[in-house]
């Protein structure tokens, strides 16, 4: 199998007033998160890990920060284009692993449901979509949220890679005949494919 991997992880700082958008949600919540775009670390963290993982470069060099179009714009449409990249490269997803790190609001209550609008929007089941938070103890960093996401990429086979990969299958048994046939020369070792006669001659009278 052609297994590729990607990284992801984003952050961004709350910020008075709304609306609250991780994981396409909006979250019921005093402070919103600070950025160009609606600020969602979370779809953030996985589009930078799915363009990682086929090497298409980042979430900032296909949405630079000071572009108008992208302001306000909803996350969706980053990971959308993110998608497009990986199926572009020829590769599906096998499974999208994700940490938020925030103070608050709990993401506890509300992940199973977070997890289904995710894997819908990468056209995926709910069984490839995982999604942790955790509180950042210790860190001091209460006014901020922090995503991290990893994900694994498979090849997508299609003719082409059948027709090939049977041309190798095929080439491949040609040189074990021609090696086979090498040895028995040299060696008198006893070729394995052999044709077994279908008949005794010896029982012919
Ligand atoms: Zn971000």
């Amino acid at each position: 199998m052609d297994t590729r991997i990607g990284f992801g992880w984003d952050s961004h700082a709350f910020k008075p007033g709304g609306p609250l958008r991780i994981g396409g949600m909006t979250l019921d919540h005093p402070e919103g998160l600070a950025g160009h775009s609606d600020g969602d670390v979370l779809l953030h963290a996985i589009t930078d890990a799915l363009l990682g993982a086929v090497a298409a470069g980042d979430i900032g060099s296909f949405f630079p920060p000071g572009d108008p179009r992208w302001k306000d714009a909803d996350s969706a449409i980053f990971l959308k284009l993110a998608m497009e990249e990986l199926e572009h490269a020829r590769y599906k997803i096998v499974n999208v692993d994700t940490t938020l790190v925030l103070a608050a609001p709990k993401i506890g209550p509300i992940a199973g449901e977070m997890r289904a609008l995710v894997a819908d929007l990468l056209g995926v089941e709910l069984n490839q979509v995982s999604i942790k938070a955790k509180t950042p103890e210790g860190l001091g960093l209460d006014h901020v949220a922090q995503c991290h996401a990893v994900v694994l990429v498979e090849r997508n086979l299609d003719d082409d890679d059948l027709k090939s990969m049977s041309a190798v299958i095929e080439s491949q048994r040609q040189l074990e005949d021609v090696v086979e046939d090498l040895l028995s020369s040299v060696h008198g070792v006893p070729k394995k494919r052999t044709v077994s006669p279908i008949f005794d001659t010896e029982d012919i009278t």
